[in-house]
């Protein structure tokens, strides 16, 4: 298999901008979860660039779980993100949902995401091999490491080698957090595949009291690095609030991992 370490026994590092995911140090993307308007992105894009952050997330095509529920800005969103990139200087990833969307997300994405509901969608894992672009596949709801590994071989043999894999946690009993993050997850995939790996504690726990720990536990278990989600009024936020830091936690969050000698 592609993905294997049998295959392939150097990691791979993939390289956006001057970011490189995989390479020994450790990378952050923020941002919050939806695109809602220019003055939240590009503001706040600002703020934490100067926090350490890497690369810049945030959701222009949303996966919602309910019909009703912010859908997301759509192009929009994707002019949004540009807008921030220009003003922060940081590369950006996005989700795309759809193979009709693909050609659209990758003229402004620097980083394409495959959100965990379309972690089996194998047309679009197709077409995301066919792009230039570096793909996140996110680890579907309730999939096995096998299965998530057999997704991101449907990019690599479709000529894509810039794969990274992301950990967010997975269906269990229990209620008290959205998710359990799978801290076996972590060393498991470095063992068994040469792709770097994102840890996701904010979907991962869906409680941001919880995100600090759980991304200090991620970095020690060898994540390549962390998506955290950022907001600058959680309380007003049009989706995954509950979740989100605010700029100052999520500052003294890095100083923490700073302190932890987790991130330099
Ligand atoms: C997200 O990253 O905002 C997202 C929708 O995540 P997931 O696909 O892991 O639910
Ligand atoms: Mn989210």
């Amino acid at each position: 298999k592609l993905y294997s370490r049998e295959h392939q026994k150097d990691s791979t590092v993939v390289k956006v901008g001057d970011v490189s995911i995989g390479d020994g140090t450790v990378v952050v993307i923020a941002g919050p979860c939806s695109v809602e308007n220019r003055e939240q992105l590009v503001g706040l894009s600002v703020q934490i660039k100067e926090m350490g952050v890497n690369v810049l997330r945030g959701g222009a095509f949303k996966p919602r779980t309910s019909p009703y529920d912010f859908q997301g800005l759509g192009l929009e969103g994707l002019k949004i993100l540009a807008e921030a990139r220009e003003a922060s200087g940081l590369p950006v990833i996005t989700e795309v949902m759809d193979i009709r969307q693909m050609d659209l997300v990758c003229r402004y994405a620097d980083i394409i995401q495959i959100g965990s509901r379309n972690m089996q969608n194998t047309p679009l894992l197709r077409e995301a091999g066919k792009t230039d672009k570096p793909v996140m596949l996110k680890r579907g709801l309730s999939s096995t490491l096998e299965e998530w590994l057999l997704a991101a071989e449907y990019i690599l043999m479709n000529g894509n080698k810039q794969v990274i894999l992301c950990e967010r946690g997975i269906r269990s009993f229990e209620t008290y957090t959205r998710n359990t993050f799978d801290i076996n997850a972590i060393p498991a995939i470095k063992h068994l595949s040469h792709l770097p790996l994102i840890a996701d504690p904010s979907h991962g726990t869906g409680r941001r009291e919880l995100v600090g720990p759980v991304a200090t536990a991620a970095l020690a278990a060898g994540a390549d690095g962390i998506m955290i989600e950022v907001h600058p009024d959680p309380s007003k936020a049009l989706s995954d609030g509950a979740q989100s830091l605010r700029p100052q936690e999520f500052k003294d969050m890095m100083n923490g991992l700073r302190n932890f000698r987790l991130l330099f």
